[in-house]
């Protein structure tokens, strides 16, 4: 059974209701919100993860995108640098060297990448003398055009990794480099770089194409490393059109010298995370490392990056002469989320989740609502069945039509049907009502039920005529039946056998009369005892007489005996007479013994009015016969007395009787005037009539024993009433009404004052 109402849940306030929710939401409630929240918390970090990877991504295009352009833009420069130089060549084939160096000094200031920037005449092998005296006037009485062995270890300081060049048909030896390279690369000077393994089959192709060109990697140092722009001038110039003559018309080549690391020129913060590749597209045929620049990303990728996507970017730089494509690449990577953006998504997810929670709580309650309205439902009609198939009361259900719906077990039994031959049935079929002595016609109460949807008991006179024709008197209502809306949708009719209620009031009218006898036969049996001792004088003289008698009897038979010739006959008959006499006083004494035979009497408390009501009982019935009426003031809060009820009760009735016997046959309506008071120590009790009175000379004699004014009077029951009262402590006295009519008066001590127990122990 529920313990309490579920609904109290939704009592309260906004806030209360809520309260009261989360107080009682079950587990599974609590369940739902842990999972949402996580769930949600999940999805809301992952988002965030992929808004951080997609900007990663767009960070690395933007990065990748203007790396390209500006390499490309500084490849461009190179371009404008070289063609500059040429210009100035061309323009003035005189020009001092002076000046060639302060343009290559200002294009370096100008553009950080370029290492350096020179002219290298092409020497005829006829001239090669003539060139190296010259030369040594500069670079040292060493110098001689030579030949570098590459392979051959570290060795570019040292004398053993180089050799004077043998005899070529011609030679284009490194003679300017501005800025200067320094004394680190003063042994570079000489180097014949058509014939060097690495820069020479470009110079070559530059000589042949006309072109720029730009060689392989080459390594500066352990951590540098440079391309060259190889660009050959001719004379005449444009030089012929046949790449093969064109090697011979060629005077020199210009040599641009780039640093790649600057031609990337890769920010601090790119080298953490980016892979940089500037290597040759593949086809172009070189026996060197494709790559002329790479860095990879300083910071380490984690295992957990590995299984995120790697971001790869390749465009082939759009310079004719530059066959390289620029690669970058770059692991996506899952970086940490801030606290305070993670404190956020905890409370952004928190809230559907307290959704979820309030939902499921509310559903939980709306649940237990229902089981706890169906348990109230069973328990309703469990009780309503179990009343209806218990009560003696038949119960009968009709719908709108008067149609029978229901009968309960009492129903059948009394109507003496079955339920299947009566539901469904019209109700008149079943009920047979009838009136007994009818003599107005009575309205079919079942109709007048649903008429006017108010309840209607059945007529008093009303009968239900069973199969068998048997008549049970009945009673009963017919109640209308409402739907919840109110709109009516039958009668309960409810009715009882009236029979046995009227056999059991019968019964008890039947043992309240019995005990009304018993009480007047009790009165009746101390009335004789209590005149046995007024009424011992007269018995006396009774029996004195029959002994008197029998004592004459046999004197006169003695002196009869006595005689010579006695008179046998007349002997006889005075002994017969005597025989007689004494059988007459045995009679007597035989009704005396029955008379006093009862047992004696214990006093007791009794309450006056309490005796006067029992006595205006016994009396009514005689006082009404007389056409008496009862004016009775029974005193307030009387103490009890001490007395024999049934000897006090006797007295009081034995006082009603004379007055009704006063008031007999007089023209004017009897009245009866009874009341009890207390006063002056004394509880007393008046009972006056409005006869004629007793005559003021008799007034007196009224208590004597045989004094009777009536015909049949004993002119004992006054002397009684005095012996009794009396015996009580009390005193009863008898005065003439000034209104007419005699009242006697009864006075008692009460129970408080010292009357002394009594037992009335008379046999
Ligand atoms: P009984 O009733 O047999 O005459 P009671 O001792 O009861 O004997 O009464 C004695 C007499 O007192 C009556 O006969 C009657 O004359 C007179 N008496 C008693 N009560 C009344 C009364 N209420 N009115 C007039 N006389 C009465």
């Amino acid at each position: 059974m529920p313990k309490r109402d579920p609904q109290l849940a939704f009592h309260g306030g906004f806030w209360q209701v809520q309260r009261n929710l989360l107080a009682e939401a079950p587990r599974k409630a609590w369940l739902a919100f842990a999972l949402t929240w996580l769930l949600l918390f999940v999805l809301i970090g992952c988002s965030m993860v992929a808004v951080d990877l997609q900007r990663q991504k767009q960070h690395f295009e933007r990065v990748s995108y203007y790396m390209t352009r500006g390499l490309e833009s500084r490849l461009k420069s190179c371009e404008l640098v070289l063609y500059g130089f040429e210009d100035l060549i061309n323009t003035d084939p005189d020009i001092h060297e002076s000046e060639l160096r302060h343009y290559a000094q200002m294009a370096a200031r100008r553009y950080g990448f370029i290492y350096t920037l020179g002219f290298q005449q092409r020497i005829e092998h006829y001239r090669r003398a003539e060139f190296e005296h010259q030369q040594r006037l500069v670079f040292g009485p060493d110098f001689a055009i030579r030949d570098y062995r590459h392979g051959a270890g570290p060795a570019w300081r040292k004398a053993s990794g180089w050799r004077v060049a043998p005899r070529r048909e011609s030679y284009i030896p490194l003679i300017m480099t501005e800025p200067p390279l320094g004394q680190a690369a003063r042994p570079a000077m000489g180097l014949d770089l058509m014939a060097d393994s690495v820069v020479g089959p470009t110079v070559e192709r530059a000589l042949r194409s006309a072109e720029i060109e730009v060689t392989p990697m080459l390594r500066l140092g352990p951590s540098q490393s440079a391309i060259a722009y190889i660009h050959a001038l001719y004379s005449p110039s444009p030089p012929s059109s046949s790449p093969i003559m064109r090697p011979e018309e060629s005077i020199g080549i210009i040599t641009l010298l780039v640093h790649t690391d600057s031609l990337i020129n890769l920010r601090d913060e790119q080298q953490e995370l980016l892979d940089v590749t500037l290597s040759r597209q593949e086809g172009a045929a070189s026996q060197y490392d494709s790559a002329v620049f790479r860095s990879q990303a300083k910071e380490a990728a984690t295992r957990l990056d590995r299984l995120l996507p790697v971001l790869e970017h390749r465009e082939q730089v759009s310079t004719p002469y530059f066959p390289y494509e620029l690669k970058v690449s770059m692991q996506l990577r899952l970086r940490m989320i801030p606290g305070i953006s993670l404190l956020l998504a905890a409370l952004a997810a928190a809230l559907p989740g307290y959704l979820v929670l309030l939902i499921v709580a509310i559903r939980h309650h709306a649940r237990k609502d229902r089981e706890y309205a169906d348990d109230s439902l069973y328990r309703t009609r469990e009780h309503a069945s179990v009343t209806l198939q218990a009560i003696s009361d038949a119960v009968i259900t009709i719908d709108n039509q008067r149609m029978v719906q229901y009968l309960n077990p009492a129903a059948l039994r009394h109507l003496d049907t079955t339920e299947k031959y009566a539901i469904g049935r019209p109700l008149t079929e079943v009920f047979k009502l009838r009136y007994e002595f009818a003599r107005r016609a009575v309205a079919d109460p079942f109709m007048a039920c649903l008429d006017t949807q108010q309840m209607r008991e059945l007529e008093e006179n009303s009968y239900l005529l069973r199969p068998n024709g048997e008549k049970l008197l009945i009673e009963g209502v017919v109640s209308p039946l409402f739907d919840r809306a109110g709109g009516l949708i039958g009668a309960v009719v409810t009715f009882r056998d009236t029979a046995p209620l009227r056999r059991r009031m019968l019964e008890a009218l039947e043992n309240s009369e019995t005990r009304l006898k018993q009480h007047e036969y009790e009165l009746a049996r101390v009335t004789r005892i209590t005149s046995m001792g007024e009424m011992a004088s007269g018995i006396a003289h009774e029996i004195n007489q029959p002994l008197s008698a029998i004592m004459s009897y046999c004197q006169a038979s003695l002196s009869l005996l006595e005689e010579d010739e006695p008179d046998l006959a007349l002997i006889v008959q005075a002994i017969q007479s005597a025989v007689n006499q004494a059988d007459r006083a045995g009679k007597i004494v035989r009704r005396l013994r029955e008379f006093v035979s009862k047992k004696s009497r214990q006093h007791t408390p009794v309450d006056v009015n309490h005796a006067i009501n029992n006595v205006l009982t016994l009396a009514d019935y005689d006082l009404r016969q007389a056409g008496i009426t009862v004016d009775y003031h029974p005193g307030n809060r009387l103490p009890l007395v001490y007395a024999d009820t049934i000897q006090l009760e006797q007295v009081v009735l034995n006082l009603v009787r004379n007055a009704l016997d006063a008031m007999q046959g007089q023209a004017q309506p009897g009245c009866l005037f009874v009341e009890t008071s207390y006063s002056a120590k004394r509880v007393c009790i008046k009972v006056g009539d409005n006869g004629p009175g007793i005559s003021e000379d008799k007034i007196d004699s009224v208590f004597a024993p045989f004094f009777s004014t009536k015909s049949t009077g004993m002119g004992l029951g006054l002397t009684i009433c005095q012996t009794i009262i009396e015996s009580f402590g009390g005193q009863i006295s008898a005065h003439n009404r000034t209104t007419g009519g005699a009242e006697f008066t009864v006075e008692l001590p009460p129970l408080d004052s010292s009357t002394v127990p009594y037992t009335d122990t008379r046999a």
